[in-house]
């Protein structure tokens, strides 16, 4: 029987068990998580209100319910808890699945001033995760949103789009959502009236995607702004038959928005494009606006400075450029493309594979695509794991791992738990009138786990 251990139990974690176990009858799964929750970025990424996204969670469950795979929450791998080494000795094999856990830097000056935070911290905060320091906190806790009017998103991806729609969402969208309840309080209560979301690009290089893009257009009172003069600097706005269909119909859009002026709402997002991030400016002790250079197309699809500025108004900026992969001590890793260097999901050590250690996800490609671009992902790393079995079962392993981990003083948070903090989150969401409510911080996500034989 092949033993295998899948790292993180988010998309490609959960695409690599179902795969493994699809394939091969023997194969016996376990799949560890740091965190006492299942689902990686579908619970502590997707935005609460992309609910149809969120359902994914159903056939994530599927898989992680499998008779063969077993799911172990609560597990860090690493110098914390337990070694990439002693992983090795645990299985046959080690499947690394632990996205792209950081965010990118811009690397200008003034972006740790107060009010500058990552989008990922954003997303942390409405997805209740548990590391974001303000989880756990009173239920009017804003340090987001408080005293802020106008916000600036940098950047142009899906992420971006999520936090400007968040920004702009009101208590009647988000109650029905699992977002914690501190959060909702904050957005219900929040002035931000003006969010402006830039590229440093024009918009047939922006890479949302349309369907996001749209959502923007139909948010209740709230209008959507761009300026044609500023999408006309990109060659393919007037005509833009000639890009790939995904850019042409974003820049169609656009067009529809600039050639129709959105009737006046009580918030109002501007999509600005040409405009490059140089510094973040201070105002009494924290950000208050961000000053970009105007940038011009070089034909190539990138774009030069001009030396003319434009300083945006903000007391919010979030930082949306990308996420970044992190290195795993005992694992090898490209810092340039935030990677783990693999030859079709098998990790090279100096440029040799290593036996028995794999990568899929974000770890292997870097953090682009969407959900579904996990499953083909997982399924190459699982057909190289899979045509290596035979080398790998000649290794001995002990029975089972479950049992030299608890002898070494770690007590996973098994099925059982994550049954007992859904249902405690059902709970709460009952006690505040609302459906599931996230509990968002350690302490309660763990004393609920403990709480398996109510
Ligand atoms: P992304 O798609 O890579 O977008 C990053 C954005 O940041 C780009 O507009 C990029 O501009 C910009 N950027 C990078 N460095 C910059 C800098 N120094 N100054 C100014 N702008 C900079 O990343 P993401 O939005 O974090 O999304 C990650 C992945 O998750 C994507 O594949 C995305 O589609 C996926 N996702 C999907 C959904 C969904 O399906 N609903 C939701 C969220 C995320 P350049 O292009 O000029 O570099």
């Amino acid at each position: 029987m092949l033993r295998v251990a899948v790292v993180g139990s988010g998309p490609s974690g959960c695409y690599t068990a179902q795969s493994l176990v699809q394939q091969d009858a023997q194969v016996r799964v376990d799949v560890l998580d740091r965190l006492p929750c299942p689902y990686g970025l579908v619970r502590y990424g997707v935005a609460p209100d992309h609910e149809k996204i969120k359902s994914l969670q159903n056939n994530l469950r599927a898989i992680l319910e499998h008779e063969r795979v077993r799911f172990l929450g609560g597990v860090a791998v690493g110098p914390s808890g337990v070694s990439v080494a002693r992983l090795r000795e645990l299985y046959h094999a080690v499947v690394y699945c632990v996205g792209a856990a950081t965010d990118r830097r811009l690397g200008i000056p003034g972006e740790d001033l107060p009010g500058s935070w990552s989008a990922t911290e954003f997303v942390s905060w409405y997805s209740a995760h548990p590391d974001f320091p303000g989880q756990g906190g009173t239920p009017t806790d804003d340090g987001f949103l408080r005293g802020v009017g106008s916000a600036v998103v940098i950047g142009v991806g899906n992420v971006a789009v999520d936090v400007t729609r968040m920004l702009a969402r009101g208590v009647p969208e988000l109650s029905p959502t699992d977002v914690p309840h501190a959060a909702l309080t904050a957005l219900g209560v929040s002035r931000v009236t003006d969010i402006a979301m830039v590229g440093r690009r024009g918009p047939s290089q922006a890479r949302f995607t349309t369907k996001e893009l749209r959502e923007l257009g139909i948010l209740p009172d709230t209008g959507i702004a761009v300026d044609r003069a500023e999408l006309a600097q990109d060659p393919a706005y007037a005509d833009p038959s000639g890009l790939p269909a995904p850019q042409r119909r974003n820049v169609e859009v656009l067009r529809g928005w600039a050639e129709t002026p959105a009737p006046s709402a009580r918030r109002r997002i501007r999509l600005r494009f040409f405009l490059r991030p140089v510094e973040l400016l201070a105002r009494d002790g924290r950000v208050g606006a961000v000053r970009f250079e105007r940038t011009v197309p070089d034909g190539h699809g990138g774009v030069t400075g001009t030396g003319a500025y434009e300083d945006i108004e903000a007391q919010l900026v979030l930082r949306s450029v990308g996420y970044r992969g992190v290195a795993l001590e005992g694992l090898p890793f490209d810092a340039s493309g935030g990677t783990v260097p693999h030859l079709a999901g098998r990790v090279l050590r100096e440029g040799a594979v290593a036996p028995g250690e794999y990568v899929a996800g974000w770890i292997k490609r870097g953090p682009t695509g969407v959900i579904g671009t996990n499953r083909p992902c997982a399924k190459e790393t699982v057909a190289s794991l899979l045509a290596d079995t035979a080398a790998l079962v000649r290794r001995d392993v002990p029975g089972d791992p479950l049992v030299a981990l608890r002898t070494e003083g770690i007590e996973p948070v098994e099925w059982a738990g994550w049954r007992a903090i859904e249902r405690a989150e059902a709970e709460l969401g009952a006690s505040l009138g609302r459906n599931v409510v996230k509990l968002p911080d350690w302490a309660s996500l763990l004393d609920a786990a403990r709480r398996t034989g109510a």
